[in-house]
């Protein structure tokens, strides 16, 4: 299957730059009254307007950028509790039709060494993050006419075969190009969670001037493409855009205009927002000399802002920030993490010494899975491999977490646990096995006692007596 054809007769954008400059020039230094206003509108549980998050951003005083902070992580324990979500990315292919300036896939870089992994690879990388106790997956691709819809789903169907020891993959998500109507119904039916496809930039002349050629150089094929996966029925989409292409601030009300388009056109907002910050790329000049590079307190103060401006989505920040970072916005309510992270073609099977000359960018957070783990719950989290709404065909966990009262209680905290518990038994080490089920004893102390109680306490014993895979 070729790449899809490209037509966008009729499309039109739906990122209101001149409204998005206006709203951000004419909100400056709010009123502290106003702030407190939008923080309690959030902590009620309703997503923001424009005028309003555009007023949070403009927020510059140290004490009310605080307040801004503290709403978000009272939210975060208000409505999600504090369950960590665990995945791991696993690059499939660097072959890239596209010139995108600050990626080391991009046509134009010759220094990389292209790399699609076989089968059997694929296999090989499979079991060694099953070894690990991965149990959710990102495939990434880049984009060519070898990773054709055909090809994902393939790749989907084989991440799910692979069985090593009592490892098996229970969620594969998807990162890759935005396909055609009929390509997103082929991957669908290979059982994919997420579709994610970030914009990168919504300011189209900066996505014009950083993606130069290539199918990924038209702007409205981009900003529609998540439209025509919800058309081929998949509804669990991720949203993004790579931070320090252009004014953060535009960035994030771009954002929050492409979930608005999607709660006003299909009736359901995104199930993720990804807010990643450049990270420096072989060869790439961009990525030395960020054009609008994000401040660490930028960054943090962005994180807080999009959890209070769309407090039902998940957000996902992943090992290109490091532990610092990760650690202090996490409390804000991101919702699942990347861990033990390796961005190389083939890194997880073998120490390819080459791997990382296959890389897209350098990771700054280089901790192993286990690692994470302890650490998570030596700090109070619960990191949790759940996988049961997208396997019960509960679509939307994010906003079913967030819409129904109790769901997190009867759902996501005992599952977090059962499936923290299968790591912990499975592929922990005595450090962080202590620690994790410290936590466990934590969180059965803190439930009321009753017949879930007893029915949670069950199944524990089930899993400490062998049984895996047991969710609610
Ligand atoms: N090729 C597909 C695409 O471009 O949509 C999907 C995979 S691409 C490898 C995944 C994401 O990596 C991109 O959407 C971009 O946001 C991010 N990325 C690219 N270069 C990066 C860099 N230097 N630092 C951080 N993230 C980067
Ligand atoms: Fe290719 Fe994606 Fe990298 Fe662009 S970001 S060069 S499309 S892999």
């Amino acid at each position: 299957m070729p790449l899809p054809e490209i037509n966008t007769d009729g499309l039109k954008s739906f990122i209101p730059t001149e409204k998005i400059e206006f709203l951000l020039k004419n909100t400056a230094n709010p009123d502290k009254k106003l702030v407190r206003k939008i923080i309690a509108k959030s902590l009620s549980k309703q997503r923001l307007e424009p005028e309003e998050m555009a007023v949070l951003i403009n927020t510059a005083d140290p004490k009310l950028v605080e307040e801004i902070k503290q709403g978000a992580r009272d939210l975060k324990t208000n409505v999600y509790g504090n369950r960590i979500v665990l995945f791991a990315p696993l690059y499939i292919g660097n072959e890239c039709v596209n010139d995108c300036t600050y990626c080391g896939f991009r046509k134009s870089n010759t220094e990389t060494l292209r790399k699609t992994l076989t089968m059997d690879e694929l296999g090989a990388e499979i079991e060694a993050l099953e070894d690990r106790g991965h149990k959710r997956l990102i495939l990434v691709y880049g984009e060519h006419p070898m990773y054709d819809a055909q090809f994902i789903h393939d790749t989907v169907k084989k991440a799910y075969s692979v069985h090593k020891g009592q490892g098996e993959i229970r969620r594969v998500n998807i990162n890759a190009a935005p396909l055609d109507e009929e390509g997103f119904k082929l991957v669908k039916s290979a059982g994919i969670g997420t579709y994610q496809v970030f914009m990168e930039t919504y300011h189209e002349p900066t996505y014009k001037t950083v993606h130069p050629s290539g199918l990924k150089s038209d702007y409205l094929w981009r900003l529609h493409g998540l439209d025509r996966a919800f058309r081929a029925g998949i509804d669990d989409i991720g949203i993004g855009a790579l931070l320090g292409l252009h004014d953060w601030k535009f960035e994030v009300m771009g954002l929050l205009y492409h979930t608005i388009h999607f709660e006003e056109t299909f009736g359901v907002g995104p199930h993720t927002i990804s807010f990643p910050r450049i990270e420096p790329a072989q060869g790439s000049e961009l990525t030395e000399n960020i054009p609008y590079k994000v401040s660490d307190e930028d960054f943090t103060k962005l994180v807080a802002i999009l959890r209070l401006t769309v407090p039902y989505t998940g957000l996902i920040l992943t090992c290109r920030e490091s532990v610092k970072i990760r650690n202090e916005v996490i409390a804000f309510g991101v919702s699942q993490i990347d861990a033990g992270s390796d961005i190389g073609v083939g890194a997880y099977a073998t120490l390819d010494p080459e791997s990382a000359k296959k890389s897209q960018f350098v990771l700054a957070d280089g901790r192993s899975l286990d690692q994470v783990i302890g650490e998570l719950a030596y700090a109070g989290y619960l990191p949790s491999f759940c996988t049961a709404c997208y396997r019960v065909g509960r679509t939307g966990e994010h906003f079913m977490e967030f819409a129904i009262p109790g769901f997190v209680k009867r759902y996501c905290t005992p599952n977090a646990i059962l499936t923290l518990l299968e790591y912990l038994n499975d592929y922990a080490t005595p450090d962080t096995r202590e620690k994790g089920l410290k936590q466990i004893k934590s969180e059965l102390k803190a439930m009321a006692e009753g017949e879930a109680k007893n029915l949670l306490t069950e199944k524990i014993d089930a899993v400490n007596n062998g049984k895996r895979d047991l969710y609610y």
